[in-house]
């Protein structure tokens, strides 16, 4: 049924998908589309415990640069059955993504209102079935076609991706208003590449310490987890796994894991 009542573009319904959560960044390059594929494929490893898997969707908006294609080591092409398009799976999570549908020729340089009437009708036209959780990778940024996007979705809550250093907070702040222009409720900042782990167990700290915990204080929400950085999230993102897949052993699988448990 309807969610929440709010002005502006027609608000998509997803019948069947029983939570939406959108993970969201105020610029690009703080690790939003790996904490969404990461926090999804946690999600997934939780239900499966508990007897329930395959209820999670990854829907993937960032029209600028999909990543979340590569990151989940799918490169087919969706099928249309129906006027809708089937979304693809692996690691038993349901993607679909802009990636699927845009080759390397499609102008990334698009006007907001085109890019925005196809958001819409990518988020109407996917058959996603039965999902307990829909993750939402949005495009970075805080601009018009990101608060259209965020009406057009019936969100249940957003979680907001930074970094540590003060500028990234700054803009955190600006995506924090976008939520609560539209009512929906933030639940919480994740913290990505916090500090660099030494061999003697030590914390290096290299993009400066405390951002996440001032964005989260700020915005009255809490500090979800600090992820720390660690070269087998890029080289997993590149072969396609997770690092809560392939290492979740890791720092970072872990505190994606336990961010997941939260949300
Ligand atoms: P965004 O979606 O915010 O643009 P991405 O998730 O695409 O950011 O991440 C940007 C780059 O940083 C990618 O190459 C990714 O593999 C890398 N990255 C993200 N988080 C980490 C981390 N904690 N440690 C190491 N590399 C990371």
């Amino acid at each position: 049924g309807q969610k929440r009542e709010v002005s502006g573009p027609a608000q998509q319904q997803l019948p069947g998908v029983k939570k939406i959560i959108a993970v969201a960044s105020g610029k690009g390059g703080v690790g939003k589309s790996t904490f969404a594929v990461n926090l999804a494929c946690a999600i997934d490893k939780l239900l499966s415990e508990q007897g329930r898997p395959r209820q999670v969707g990854l829907m993937d908006c960032d029209i600028y640069g999909p990543s979340v294609p590569l990151m989940m080591g799918i490169s087919a092409r969706p099928e249309v059955r129906d006027n809708m398009l089937t979304p693809l799976e692996n690691f038993g999570i349901r993607v679909m993504s802009m990636g699927f549908l845009l080759d390397e020729t499609t102008p990334v340089v698009w006007r907001g209102p085109m890019i925005m009437k196809t958001i819409q009708q990518f988020a109407a036209n996917v058959d996603w079935g039965e999902l307990d959780v829909l993750v939402v990778d949005l495009p970075p940024g805080t601009g018009d076609a990101q608060l259209s996007l965020v009406q057009t979705l019936p969100l249940d809550g957003a979680v907001i991706v930074t970094t540590p250093q003060s500028v990234a907070v700054s803009v955190t702040r600006r995506g924090a208003m976008m939520f609560g222009k539209v009512n929906v409720p933030l639940l919480g900042v994740a913290e990505n590449m916090s500090y660099l782990q030494n061999p003697d167990g030590s914390k290096n700290f290299i993009f400066g310490q405390g951002g996440g915990e001032i964005a989260a204080r700020d915005l009255e929400t809490e500090l979800l987890g600090q992820v720390p950085l660690d070269p087998a999230i890029g080289q997993g993102s590149d072969r396609g796994i997770p690092i809560v897949i392939g290492h979740p052993d890791s720092a970072a699988g872990e505190s994606f894991t336990a961010m997941a448990k939260n949300l």
